[in-house]
């Protein structure tokens, strides 16, 4: 269970943020720090899950929902074709933990996977 975050006060609107896209149960917004000409992060507005395995495990639709939102994003943003990270876990480098979609796109400067 994901402990009050950043993120839920986002989802909650308790800190206000510019909202790229939204449907009845995720929220997408700008990263703070981009590291892409586009660069969002797409959330489930519920703070019940800390990470992409306990969410895919318990609610995959909702899953399909953030992945859906970012489809729909990049079609808006770029030319439809995006990259998507799940940081799962303080090794593989996540440090806010409310699961979150980083949606990437446009012109990459180099083929990188990190
Ligand atoms: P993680 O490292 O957990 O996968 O990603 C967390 C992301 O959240 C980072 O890319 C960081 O730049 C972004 N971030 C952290 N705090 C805030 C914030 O208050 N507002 C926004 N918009 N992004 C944030």
């Amino acid at each position: 269970m994901a402990q009050d975050t950043i993120f839920g006060k986002i989802a909650s609107g308790e800190i206000p943020v510019e909202i790229l896209a939204e449907t009845e149960r995720v929220v997408a917004f700008p990263d703070i720090a981009p590291q892409a000409p586009v660069h969002i992060l797409v959330i489930p507005k519920t703070s019940q899950y800390e990470n992409v395995a306990e969410l895919a495990a318990a609610d995959p639709e909702l899953l399909a929902e953030m992945i859906a939102v970012a489809k729909r994003l990049a079609d808006e943003r770029a030319n439809g074709e995006f990259r998507i990270i799940f940081n799962n876990g303080a090794s593989a480098g996540q440090t806010v933990f409310h699961v979150h979609a980083h949606v990437l796109a446009g012109e990459f400067e180099e083929r990188s996977l990190i």
